[in-house]
């Protein structure tokens, strides 16, 4: 008998159907003695449409207000799913994530989780009941409904895992695993039997959206075992683990793409002393992130300065960078939307040389341009042209010998 949290994403709930399957199979762990918490995300496509509802009315609605419209999705989901365990004999009970008491800050929209009252949830187990929390949601000091960012129902399932120490942390979604790429995008990718917290920390900072970023970190932080399956077919998934002996064996483990960014120029700023703060200091004090850096050294003095941003964030950065532009005398600021980040990611990075060249070869192949470069001790990501990222990602996926073989 083990207590086992499950989380199960939106194409896993996303019609009656699909959630009287979810009942059955939590009902099958049921009937083999476990105790199930299961955090459930909003049915898919529901917490985008709310988002437009809510931009329909204004363009930057008020935080408070889009985390308690944004926070309902769940809310469906929960119950549904209660009726369905019942319809099967199983005593159930829905929470919301405020009922349950998972504080959190009040940063609406991007809240952290700052405890969780286990109380209620424990007590429900013990009297043979299945708990169903609200994935992505919270409640701050003060009791406004705060919600975790996107995919934040994973970090959700992770946090309850850890507050009742629960046996293991089960991510099922609507691939059976953690792959070596999308396998959207690459229909050769294959599936990992394990991935290290550090590396599936990097891969998803790095924009592979299977699992949450937070949730990784709180699953490394706090020990739990963590698990990605598939909620539709049987198999062991992906086991997040802690690197072992034997492990590195893999150069690279996976290559991460994202096309959340976006780059900005500004050409022909004084080369002197205090240039790239006068650039980046008011665009942090605009609350914008900035990820990669370059600077290139101009013959006459001057000097260009290249940085990427949030994609959503963009027009903000491009206004700011003009008003700099000005004080600095810049000769011009310049603007990309469309370009992508492509990562190769791997522990096993760290002991072997020439990864760097085989990468940048495999894409001259190809004739793709790199626009930016930037390297840590397990990966390596480079900035191209949007067109380029199902070829990019393709072509460093065969040539790292990533492939599945043919069967
Ligand atoms: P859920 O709604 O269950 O939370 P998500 O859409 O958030 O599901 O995450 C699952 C998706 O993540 C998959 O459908 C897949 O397209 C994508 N994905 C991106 N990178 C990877 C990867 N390396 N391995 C597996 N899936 C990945
Ligand atoms: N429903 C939320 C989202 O779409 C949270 C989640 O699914 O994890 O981002
Ligand atoms: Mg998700």
């Amino acid at each position: 008998m083990a207590l086992i949290v499950q989380k199960y994403g939106g194409t896993s709930v996303g019609s009656v159907e699909r959630i009287e399957k979810v009942a059955e199979k939590i009902a099958r762990f049921r009937e083999q003695g476990d105790d199930v918490v299961v955090v459930v995300s909003a049915m898919s496509g529901e917490t985008n449409r709310l988002i437009e509802l809510a931009r329909a009315i204004q363009d930057e609605p008020a935080p408070r207000e889009m985390d308690v419209l944004v926070s309902t999705g769940e809310q469906v989901t929960i119950a549904l799913l209660s009726m369905a365990l019942h319809k099967l004999g199983q005593d159930a009970r829905s929470y919301t994530g405020g009922q349950v008491r998972i504080l959190t800050d009040s940063a609406h929209s991007k809240a952290r989780i700052l405890g969780i009252d286990k109380e209620r949830m424990a007590h429900d187990l013990d009297t043979g009941h299945v708990v169903v929390v609200a994935g992505f949601q919270g409640v701050d000091e003060a009791g406004n409904i705060t919600t975790l960012g996107r995919g934040g129902s994973d970090t959700t399932a992770v946090a309850l895992a850890a507050a009742l120490s629960a046996d293991e942390c089960q991510i099922y979604t609507d691939v059976d695993g953690v792959y070596t790429t999308d396998p959207r995008v690459v229909a050769q990718a294959r599936r990992l039997n394990r991935i290290t917290f550090e590396e599936m920390l990097e891969m998803a900072s790095l924009g592979s959206k299977v699992l949450q970023i937070r949730s990784v970190e709180f699953a490394g932080k706090y020990n739990v075992p963590l698990r990605v399956l598939s909620s539709f077919e049987e198999g062991e998934g992906t086991l997040i683990t802690y690197e072992e002996e034997g492990m590195e064996e893999a150069r690279i483990s996976g290559i991460a793409f994202n096309r959340d960014e976006a780059k900005l120029t500004i050409l022909g700023v004084p080369d002197q002393p205090g240039v790239a703060y006068h650039i980046l200091g008011p665009i942090g004090d605009a609350n914008i992130e900035v990820d990669m850096i370059i600077q290139n050294v101009g013959a006459d003095g001057t000097t260009d300065f290249t940085f990427t941003v949030h994609r959503n964030d963009f027009d903000k950065a491009q206004s700011v960078l003009g008003k700099i532009a000005q004080d600095l005398g810049a000769r011009k600021v310049e603007g990309d939307r469309d370009i992508v980040k492509i990562s190769l990611v791997g522990v096993g990075m760290r002991s072997h040389a020439g990864i760097a060249s085989t990468m940048f070869k495999a894409l001259a192949d190809e004739g793709i341009n790199i626009q930016m470069i930037s390297t840590s001790e397990i990966k390596i990501s480079v900035v191209v042209d949007e067109k380029y990222l199902e070829l990019g990602v393709r072509a460093l996926h065969s040539s790292f010998g990533l492939d599945q073989e043919a069967e």
